[in-house]
């Protein structure tokens, strides 16, 4: 979710005229690339070989038995561009195949519908979001002994013991629904799970990040948080303000989830959950899915390091943005192959697994998931860089003492637990999925 913010970050960013000169040639990239890669092969070597061999094949079984749910994947966005099929290898920088998936023992993946703020200006929000579902449905029509659309609880546990990866939709960004309440149950219908409430703009209706623009949530932002309660759509509090976090939790009826955020204690940016809202989420019954990218899992170290990137890019980027200023699809795409050739020092695995500690710590060990946003990002922590990598996430939390039972939590089960418990409550609110609901729009 973040590199799309580097092109943001670039024009605010004030650049020094020596740096200009210090811009790597793409004989460095590769030359740089290939240092990044050995250095990561011998970082492997090392773990392996003071790896606890029998904790290992532990994690391994215990891993293998989980349901393992990653919430937010965002290798939706090559799909639908490129019809990139999952089949293969992703092509560069993305991470995400059938192969990783299944290597790395994942039950469920919440494909991101993410959709760019560029097309709220230039219209068709809507329309990105059904051709992006539609990229879903393809890989799951093209690979239906590995992979199977899911809409519920039950079907993520179907899949399971079909030996099969359950797809499901969440959408990244609530301007998708273009200010409708007809819209968003469409959505639904056509299988969309969750959909976070903005994602770094503020719309019509919710504030983003930081931001203050309503205070909060709107009296239409609401009633789209009691909609999504009353269809059974998980309201996704990542991304958006601290105000428009709490106006949702005191509006649901259902627990919410944090699809894709860490805790702020641990990372000050304004994406992750400061300790007070945690417990909220714990009281709310809700659950956090902890985000692997190195700037929200350790701002202190890879900020200063992320803004001499920035600055040592910016003519390259500023290039890139002149020459793709109509076409934002390519515009994302040739900023992550130029962020991605450029990679941060990684960080050890261990200031990932701390954000997971210190959810439990504060909001218990009921309240905490994953969330990788891979694919949504570059830059993440050594060991766990893409699905394959997950069973690492098990076998650090073995080492730091956590029972096989929190670990099967951590793992899925708390998610699992939200899915149903808000399935519950849409059941209650309503029979069907337009009666009674309210045919709401706004003009703006
Ligand atoms: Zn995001």
């Amino acid at each position: 979710m973040k590199r799309r913010t580097l092109a943001i970050a670039l024009i605010s960013l004030f650049v020094i005229s020596i740096f200009a000169s210090a811009i790597p040639t793409v004989a460095q990239h590769t030359a740089q690339r290939q240092r990044t890669t050995q250095s990561a092969q011998r970082t492997q070597t090392s773990t392996r070989s003071t790896r606890d061999e029998a904790l290992w094949q532990r994690a391994l079984a215990i891993h293998r038995r989980a349901i393992v749910v990653d919430t937010h994947n965002d290798i939706t966005t090559p799909m639908t561009n490129d019809d990139y099929d999952l089949g293969g290898d992703p092509p560069y920088p993305y991470r995400t195949s059938i192969d990783r998936m299944k290597k790395g023992g994942l039950s469920a993946i919440f494909f991101s519908l993410y959709v760019k703020p560029w097309y709220v200006q230039h219209g068709g929000a809507a329309r990105r979001t059904l051709d992006m579902i539609d990229s879903v449905y393809r890989a799951a029509e093209r690979h239906p002994n590995d992979l199977m659309i899911a809409t519920s609880a039950t079907d993520i546990r179907r899949a399971k013991a079909q030996n099969k990866i359950a797809c499901l939709l969440g959408i990244e960004g609530g301007h998708a629904i273009e200010n409708s309440l007809p819209t968003l149950r469409e959505f639904y219908r056509l299988g969309v799970r969750y959909m976070t409430l903005t994602w770094n703009n503020t719309n019509d209706w919710a504030d983003a990040r930081g931001d203050k623009t309503h205070n909060g949530l709107t009296d239409f932002g609401k009633e789209v948080v009691r909609e999504m309660n009353r269809v059974g759509m998980l309201v996704d509090i990542s991304h958006v303000s601290d105000k428009t976090m709490s106006d949702a939790l005191d509006v649901s009826k259902a627990p919410v989830i944090a699809s894709h955020s860490s805790a702020r204690a641990l990372s000050n940016v304004a994406r992750n959950i400061p300790d007070d809202l945690l417990k909220r989420i714990a009281k709310n019954g809700g659950v956090v899915q902890v985000n692997f990218y190195s700037l929200f899992v350790d701002q202190k170290t890879v900020a200063p390091q992320s803004d001499e990137r920035n600055a040592r890019l910016k003519a390259q980027q500023e290039a890139l943005t002149a020459k793709y200023a109509n076409d934002p699809e390519r515009l994302s795409e040739e900023s992550d192959k130029l962020e991605a050739a450029n990679p941060l020092p990684p960080l050890p695995i261990s200031k990932l697994i701390d954000h997971i500690d210190h959810i439990v710590k504060v909001a218990g060990i009921d309240h905490v998931g994953i969330g990788p946003d891979f694919d949504g990002a570059n830059d993440f922590p050594e060991g766990a860089r893409d699905e394959s990598m997950l069973p690492n996430i098990t076998y650090e939390l073995l080492k730091r003492g956590y029972s096989e039972q929190d670990i099967d939590k951590i793992l899925g089960g708390n998610f699992l637990r939200v899915f149903a418990q808000a399935e519950m409550v849409a059941r209650k609110m309503s029979r069907t999925i337009s009666g009674g609901g309210s045919t709401r729009r706004i003009n703006k």
